[in-house]
């Protein structure tokens, strides 16, 4: 371990960090920049060398010009002319076409002639940030080309989606596993990465107020929701084959609802997490495809408005089929067939031209016997505790106490908690951080990913085959009617989330009917 590495624990090892498709949107909007905070805040050492190949031709100095240009539009904060000079020496780059084995062999001699003149330790970090189709081929080309082969450590990180179905997933596994072993691959679920999904464990493990409360006994229901206000924007062509179901749900969100309801692991240890959490999908009760339509709602926008703006609908979208059934939004009701959670519905929903753009877990606790105390309405708030992924980061806790100066009404008030975002670092900052330093707790294991397409797999049969009808929601709007019907078949709504009201109002408001305000 070199000086470095004593004064900063969280330093990373030498190696040379290999970037398939350096010229892509990913790599300039989110890799860029989270390698260079990597390295502003002096956690790489010397012995890192970052080569970027795709098909374009650069030279080594157009290709850093490039990268500085990414990280001019990306990067929030200043850049410095000290901290781009030193990160521009670790940059690389060489043309390639990954059909090419000949084309990985010129890579390989550039990394033998790098690994000579830094100390690299021969580990070479490959990252595939390039459309799916070149997955499989790329790790392939590694393989045969010796790029793969090195007297250090090899790890090779992967871009979603990981197959389309559970078929052609196990088929690219297997494609990679002849190139690369399981603990050799780290598939990224960028979700994984952000600050409060990674919180979930703490708040969940570390505070025993919430511990006994975590299970059926205790909890009424637990809704999670990912919305998001863009429409599909460029990206038809990718998104027409996928649709929410396999953009959203089939990852991020079984995700989120593995690191909520999975067991306390033995140890803070990777594999016993992963561990836990595909135990959760093992429980998740799978619908055939017939059932599908009695807990999945799966939703598409038209035209409608969004912040006073007129926006098209998803039929008018460029790229999108006049007639295409893709879904842009998904409401499920799910079922976590275990002793802890048996009885609990997990609702889940995502979807595009949401009114806000936000990531919420709210679960929502038992009510109380309500012999006792009532608000004006005859009712009594239920608690709720909020954690709040995204845009802002902290937690919220809503109580009943009582108003001031009253005999005993009841009111709902809200504890909250947030964080600064800007101290949070970017979730590819974090994951890249992880992988370079080898710890694949926060990446999706392949069974994970396994378990979470045989649930999907069935739902999307009942899409394509029309099994669970189609409906629709104008832009600006939470989803399809249906959706809203699928949480009151159990008496709930939809809680409303960050953005959707104001704090102040809302902290006052939840679970409350608007015209009930209370002002204290
Ligand atoms: P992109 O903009 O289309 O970039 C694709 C990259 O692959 C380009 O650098 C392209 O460069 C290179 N490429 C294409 N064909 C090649 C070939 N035959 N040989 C060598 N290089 C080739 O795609 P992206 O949006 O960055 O997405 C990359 C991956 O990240 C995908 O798996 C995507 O699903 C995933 N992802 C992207 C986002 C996002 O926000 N963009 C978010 C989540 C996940 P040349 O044309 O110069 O060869």
């Amino acid at each position: 371990m070199g000086v470095e590495n004593q004064t900063n624990p969280r330093q990373l090892p030498p190696h040379v960090f290999v970037l398939f498709g350096a010229t892509g949107d990913l790599a300039h909007r989110k890799l860029y920049p989270a390698l260079f905070q990597l390295h502003r805040k002096g956690l790489l050492p010397d012995g890192v060398s970052i080569l970027g190949t795709a098909r374009t031709e650069f030279t080594h100095d157009a290709f850093r010009d490039e990268v500085h240009k990414a990280l001019q539009s990306f990067v929030k904060e200043d850049i410095s002319d000290n901290d781009w000079k030193g990160f521009a020496q670790r940059i690389y780059y060489i043309q390639g076409n990954v059909d090419n084995v000949e084309d990985f062999k010129k890579i390989n001699q550039f990394v033998r002639e790098l690994e000579q003149k830094r100390d690299h330790g021969g580990n070479r970090l490959f990252y595939l940030s390039m459309a799916p189709r070149f997955f499989a081929e790329t790790a392939l080309n590694l393989k045969a080309s010796g790029l793969s082969d090195t007297k250090g450590w090899r790890r090779l990180i992967i871009e979603k989606p990981f197959g389309h179905d559970y078929e052609s997933a196990a088929e690219l596994n297997d494609q990679l596993g002849t190139a690369f072993e399981e603990d050799e691959i780290y598939r990224i679920d960028h979700y994984l990465g952000k600050e409060m999904v990674q919180n979930i464990e703490v708040i969940r493990f570390a505070n025993s107020m919430f511990q006994p409360l975590w299970d059926n006994r205790s909890i009424q229901s637990i809704q999670i929701t990912s919305s998001e206000t863009v429409g599909v924007e460029e990206r038809a062509s990718y998104y027409e084959k996928s649709g929410a179901l396999r953009d959203m749900v089939q990852n991020h969100m079984l995700q989120m609802v593995m690191m909520t309801a999975m067991e306390p692991p033995s140890r803070l240890h990777t594999e016993a997490i992963r561990d836990e959490k595909v135990k959760v999908l093992r429980s998740l009760r799978r619908y055939d495809v017939d059932e599908v339509k009695n807990h999945v709602i799966r939703g598409q926008y038209t035209a409608g408005q969004m912040n006073g703006k007129s926006v098209p609908g998803y039929l008018e979208e460029p790229g999108v089929a006049e007639n295409s059934t893709t879904e842009t939004f998904v409401a499920a009701r799910l079922f976590i067939d275990n002793f802890r959670w048996a009885g609990v519905p997990f609702y889940i929903r995502t979807g595009k031209r949401m009114p806000v753009k936000s990531t919420e877990i709210v679960v929502q606790f038992r009510d109380m016997p309500k012999h006792l105390y009532f608000n004006q309405n005859g009712q009594l708030g239920p608690n709720l505790l909020v954690i709040r992924i995204n845009p802002v980061e902290g937690m919220y806790m809503q109580m009943n106490v009582k108003r001031p100066g009253t005999e005993n009404v009841v009111v709902p008030i809200a504890m909250e908690f947030s964080q600064s975002t800007d101290k949070s670092p970017e979730a590819y900052e974090r994951l890249l951080h992880d992988a370079m330093i080898g710890d694949s707790t926060f990446f999706t294991r392949w069974d994970e990913v396994s378990l979470a397409w045989k649930f999907v797999d069935p739902i999307a049969q009942a899409f394509s085959e029309d099994k669970a009808p189609l409906h629709h929601y104008a832009s600006g709007e939470w989803g399809p009617q249906a959706s809203a019907d699928l949480v009151r078949e159990q008496g709930g709504i939809w809680w409303p989330v960050y953005g959707e009201s104001t704090p102040s109002v809302e902290t006052v408001l939840r679970g409350q009917e608007a015209s009930t305000e209370v002002k204290f």
